[in-house]
């Protein structure tokens, strides 16, 4: 267990398209692990694995139903439409609006190397397509309607 270093908007290794992971190894377990806790360290709700330097197709989400783990995940269906503010790690305290499907559904492999699919609506939905586009080098700015705005604007 232990935090990563964060990489933030900038940094070149967020604009790479991450790798498939061919197996479960216990490095591949630590990275996870790292990752869960570095996501509830720094209070998000999703965090992928270029964002602590690894170009490797794995995400982590916990949107409050507990964590869930992608590995080398492919969104197979997308339906309906979401459009609120949305925000990430990578590049704190700023947020844009950003419109993004409201049901989708995610297929992976989980930590124990097993394929599972999930169907997923809302905040589990936007978190899914955010962390994904993260494994092809896609930040949110790149999708935002708006501009991206400082949270201590909108709250000042
Ligand atoms: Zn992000």
């Amino acid at each position: 267990m232990a935090i990563r270093n964060l990489r933030y908007e900038g940094d070149p290794i967020l604009r790479k398209v991450c790798k498939e992971v061919p197996e479960i190894t216990p490095r591949i377990k630590e990275l996870v692990a790292d990752m869960l806790d570095t996501m509830y360290e720094d209070e998000g709700v999703g965090l992928a694995a270029p964002q602590v330097g690894v170009l490797k197709r794995i995400f982590v989400i916990d949107v409050g139903e507990g964590p869930y783990t992608f590995i080398n995940p492919v969104i197979k269906e997308k339906d309906g439409e979401q459009t609120g503010s949305e925000g990430c790690l990578s590049i704190p305290n700023k947020v844009a609006i950003v419109t993004r499907p409201n049901h989708v559904v995610c297929e992976a492999t989980d930590i124990e190397g097993n394929r599972f699919t999930v169907e997923a609506t809302e905040l589990f939905a936007r978190a899914i397509c955010h962390e994904n586009d993260h494994l092809d080098g896609i930040l949110y700015p790149d999708v935002a309607e708006g501009p991206v705005v400082d949270l201590d604007d909108l709250e000042g």
